[in-house]
């Protein structure tokens, strides 16, 4: 153990910490006061990037460039100019690809696949996406009758709704944040980013594209820091700030939508999930094992759609957890970089933590630990980072703690079934409405399901196949509105009726 420590330490005094400001205005901004914070590399432990950390000054300063950017040369720009603006964001991404996928790597510690072939690209993809809904969507219109005869014409146009707080997660940071960043900007808005202070890298690292593509001063800002007193809670209590877009936990929303009462401010919110995996014994067995691993335990688990309650039905229960217990034990833990890694470590010690804490819990309550339920024995250099075994349970009651809350690890609780109606039951019994998987060949049972549990997203045979111009969100506990295509259009922008007496 000591040994490993040294070896830590030799390893950060030979790897330059990187320093990350706030972008404020279109410009890299350190705090007033110098205060920062250190960001831990999730691998190993290691510091690598010390934040300067807002405070209300910087948010402030934020609020001010955005409103300056939204009175000046933002606020008149044609559509078709933004829209081209945005498309050049996109390519200076992609130009930049190795850089985003390094930076993402480090913060988040996941392996270079999931960052090449996920992450990054549909990160990019996120301003081209939501430039082409604006540049393509209709508007309303009505004729209507006076009574003079001579009617009168109503129309409406879409203008953008002003300057939207953006408060983002740390579990696919680029994607999450993007995915609000596009449709905000190419709604004609301003945003102030806060990331998360486990991920401040590539939403930095944005700045400099900004700059580059020649996007206006003020358009785009990140704030660093924390939740509670710190830029997090300056930015949804600013009262410059007219709508707050939200990922994150469901306790989270329900502080920041405190804030937003202040004033009425929207807020659009994608929350936290306890998602059903749904496995009836006519589905494709292979894919069904294959789409409930990836579901259970890409990014480490840490994905909001993910599955913690697995239900099988009876006949191919015992299979099922043979066959997904395999899978399992198949990962390959190790640094990002390297070619055979598949499997990464959680985003820090404190999430670890609350994850083995589930682990205990499970067992105190009686669960049959099928695989995991522990740290894995990693060599020297890997030892001090936040890994876990990815586990499974079964045999646990409906109502243990670990089948009812949000674990956001790499866990899952399998628990067969018999009927249609006792799984729908089951699915439904959660505070939460995100998503659900579900496999079968009968494809009438497939979309009565669908239309019955009580989520944002309902998968048939697939899990994360994601068109983005369909609607995103939770019900229940997990969100509130919807984003994606037209959809992001009813949050970022404002319907304005004119009606023109002829
Ligand atoms: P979190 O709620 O702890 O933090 C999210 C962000 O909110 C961070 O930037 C944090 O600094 C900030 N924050 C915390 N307290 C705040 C406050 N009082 N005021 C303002 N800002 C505050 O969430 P997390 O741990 O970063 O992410 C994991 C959670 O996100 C899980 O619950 C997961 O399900 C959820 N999530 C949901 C979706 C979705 O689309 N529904 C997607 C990804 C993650």
């Amino acid at each position: 153990m000591t040994q490993t420590k040294s070896s830590a330490s030799q390893v950060s005094r030979q790897i330059p910490v990187r320093q990350i400001e706030n972008f404020i205005g279109g410009e890299f901004v350190t705090a007033a006061g110098g205060k920062r914070f250190d960001k831990r590399s999730p691998l190993d432990n290691r510091i690598i990037s010390s934040i300067s950390e807002a405070g209300q000054a910087e948010v402030d300063a934020a609020v001010k460039a955005a409103r300056a950017a939204l009175q000046g040369e933002w606020g008149r720009i044609p559509t078709e100019k933004r829209v081209a603006m945005l498309h050049a964001v996109a390519d200076e991404i992609t130009r930049r690809f190795d850089e985003f996928v390094e930076a993402e790597m480090a913060d988040t510690g996941q392996p270079r696949h999931v960052m090449e072939q996920a992450f990054i690209p549909r990160g990019a993809a996120n301003f081209k996406i939501f430039a082409d809904v604006i540049k393509n969507v209709p508007t309303e219109a009505f004729q209507m009758a006076t009574p003079d005869g001579e009617g009168a014409l109503n129309y409406a146009i879409r203008v953008p709704k002003g300057i939207i707080g953006v408060v983002c997660p740390w579990n696919a940071p680029f994607l999450l944040m993007t995915w609000k960043v596009g449709p905000a900007l190419a709604c004609g808005n301003a945003v102030i980013v806060k990331p998360s202070e486990e991920t401040p890298n590539t939403a930095t690292l944005l700045g400099e594209v900004m700059n580059t593509v020649g996007i206006p001063k003020g358009v785009y800002n990140v704030v660093h820091g924390f939740g509670p007193d710190s830029a997090g809670a300056f930015l949804t209590e600013h009262p410059g700030v007219d709508a707050i877009t939200f990922t994150g936990e469901t306790r989270t929303g329900s502080a920041i939508m405190k804030a937003a009462s202040n004033g009425l401010r929207d807020v659009s919110f994608e929350m936290g999930g306890k998602n059903a995996g749904i496995v009836f014994a006519d589905c494709d067995f292979d894919k069904a094992v294959d789409g409930i691993f990836r579901s259970g335990f890409l990014n480490s688990g840490q994905v909001c759609l993910g599955t913690e309650r697995v239900y099988v039905e009876r006949p191919i229960f015992e299979r099922f957890v043979v066959a997904l217990k395999e899978k399992v034990e198949g990962v390959r833990f190790g640094r990002p970089e390297e070619h055979d890694t598949t499997y990464g470590p959680l985003i820090s010690h404190e999430h670890r933590e609350k994850v083995l804490s589930y682990y205990k819990k499970a067992v105190e309550e009686g669960a049959t630990v099928v695989t995991g339920g522990g740290v894995p024995d990693l060599p020297a250099e890997l030892a001090e980072g936040a890994w876990v075994q990815p586990t499974i349970w079964t045999g646990l009651p409906d109502d243990a703690t670990v089948v009812r809350e949000e674990i956001f690890g790499p866990c899952c609780h399998i628990r067969p079934f018999d009927a249609e109606e006792e799984v729908i039951a089951l699915a439904n019994d959660t505070e939460y409405g995100l998503s659900t998987t579900i496999w079968t060949s009968n494809l009438a049972r497939a979309h009565r399901m669908a239309a019955r549990i009580d989520v944002g997203i309902a998968w048939v045979n697939s899990w994360f196949l994601r068109d983005l111009r369909t609607a995103f969100g939770g019900t229940k506990q997990s969100g509130i509105g919807r984003e994606g295509g037209v959809h992001s259009l009813e949050f970022y922008t404002e319907l304005r009726n004119i009606c023109v007496k002829l």
